[in-house]
């Protein structure tokens, strides 16, 4: 059998990190699954609460997917463009006993639940419009659009069979009468999913534990439509994860969405090393590409345990990821961080130069972007604190000394420049400070850059003696 996973967000905010581990667990179980295009991974957006479901919430959910690259197949599934079909559905179970139509107002079924609660039981629906065999039921109210429940069956257990959990029972008198439709005709949350699970074909539900509880209410509808001997699916419910403080992870442990966390400069390959390893592991590696995940992630080897989200850990895990990612795989993600700074047009060749020697420096591609704004911006302006303190009467002849001696150059290196400006530092005896820090203020404007050889590697030979010479001629007027 072919493994079908889905991820199936409920568009109110954001993809956050929860989310997109989930999404990441359910991509790879089906990737992973028998080999590359066997298993399938649905996308469903669950967008019945019209009231919290926005349109932005969908478009930021599909980018953050885009960015993380968890593709999934075939077409994105609305569940408000389903309604006919829930419609069908419910009829279905109706005309099959399965289901009823309840008139009873929601002061009565509130005064069912407080009886039970008195009689020490569970809040339940007591049954009055179930039709059972022999009983007569009440004559329906008129004006009154009924609800429809489902006929729970009345005894037995219901067995989750959960690949994290192991196998959950529930005695099915602890359940209620659930409501499938409500009075206007739409469909309820439990309900649409059972019917999306089984017209999607699921072979495993992947998803958060906070719906361990619905799970059982699931099962029943699910059996109800299939049969008793028909195909369930799978379970696996994920635990949850925790901030520091032990806390459910929320926005106060600056785990707000996944686009954030490209703002910050990110990689999503990255991210995705992170999230697999919170409640998942393959002996003590750490670092895993998208191969490696592919190749070892198995869903029964999650663990049951909540986990703990480390800002820090994801962080070296970013910086563990830029110094292995090759530079012209970095361009992408470099350029639109560019581009939030106001740096457009950039060639790849430029970019894969730049990349080459930032990544190893920077924990962030936007720290990466950042720290090379310097060679798209020309120098405007000398700092003037930073000249008052390194620009002296000599410093002008040694810049051009510099400048001659970058020109003869043959080959243009981090490498060979930082060599040539020790020379110049040797031949007037001076130290490498008095032509370092005027260099960098030529170059730069200010005092504060990469080492000097990654300042002049990044800015390449033109531009270097362009700057070079208008600084000359600047610090010599001002010394003059
Ligand atoms: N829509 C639900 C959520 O966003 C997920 C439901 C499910 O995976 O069954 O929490």
């Amino acid at each position: 059998m072919s493994v079908v996973t889905r991820f199936a967000p409920s568009p109110t905010g954001y993809l956050h990190i929860g989310g997109a581990r989930t999404a990441l667990y359910s991509w790879l179980h089906a990737r992973a699954s028998g080999g590359p295009g066997d298993g399938r991974f649905v996308l469903r957006i669950e967008d019945t609460d019209r009231e919290r479901s926005t349109d932005e919430a969908v478009q930021a959910i599909l980018d953050a997917m885009a960015w993380l690259n968890l593709e999934h197949d075939g077409e994105i599934y609305y569940q408000t463009r389903r309604f006919d079909r829930y419609a069908d559905v419910i009829d279905r179970l109706i005309d099959e006993g399965k289901a009823y139509r309840c008139y009873s107002s929601a002061e009565e079924v509130e005064a069912m639940r407080e009886a039970a609660r008195a009689k020490g039981e569970k809040p339940k629906y007591d049954g009055t419009w179930r039709p059972m065999p022999g009983k007569t039921l009440p004559e329906p109210p008129a004006g009154v659009d009924p609800v429809i429940r489902f006929a729970t069956p009345l005894d037995g257990h219901t067995v989750i069979h959960d690949l994290v959990k192991g196998d959950i029972t529930i005695s099915n008198t602890e359940l209620d009468d659930l409501v499938i439709a409500r009075a206007d005709g739409s469909p309820t949350y439990n309900f649409c999913v059972v019917v999306d699970d089984m017209d999607m074909g699921i072979t495993h539900v992947i998803r958060g534990d906070d719906h361990v509880n619905n799970t059982p209410r699931q099962i029943n509808i699910l059996k109800a439509l299939v049969g008793d001997d028909g195909d369930l699916p799978v379970y696996a419910h994920v635990p949850m994860i925790l901030g520091s403080d032990g806390k459910r992870l929320s926005k106060r442990h600056g785990a707000v969405g996944v686009m954030r966390y490209r703002e910050e400069g990110y990689l999503p390959e990255a991210l995705l090393n992170y999230l697999v390893r919170l409640g998942w592991a393959h002996g003590d590696q750490e670092i895993f590409t998208r191969e490696q995940m592919l190749a070892h992630f198995d869903i029964e080897n999650v663990q049951g345990g909540a986990s703990t989200f480390d800002p820090d850990k994801l962080l070296w895990v970013n910086q563990e990821h830029l110094k292995m990612t090759a530079p012209q795989d970095l361009v992408g993600e470099l350029r639109w961080h560019l581009a939030r700074l106001g740096i457009d047009g950039v060639d790849d060749a430029r970019l894969t130069e730049i990349a080459a020697i930032q990544k190893g420096r920077c924990k962030t591609v936007r720290e990466m972007a950042e720290q090379s704004l310097f060679v798209f911006q020309p120098v405007t302006e000398y700092e003037p604190k930073a000249v008052k303190k390194h620009i002296k009467t000599a410093t002008p002849d040694l810049l051009a000394q510099v400048r001659d001696g970058l020109a003869a150059l043959d080959d243009w290196n981090g490498e060979a420049a930082s060599a040539a400006v020790k020379q110049v530092a040797t031949d007037n005896e001076v130290g490498m400070g008095k032509v370092a820090q005027p260099i960098r203020i030529a170059v730069t404007g200010g005092p504060v850059s990469p080492s000097i050889d990654d300042t002049l590697a990044l800015l390449g030979r033109d531009e270097t003696l362009t700057r070079l010479d208008a600084a000359v001629s600047e610090f010599a007027a001002l010394k003059g």
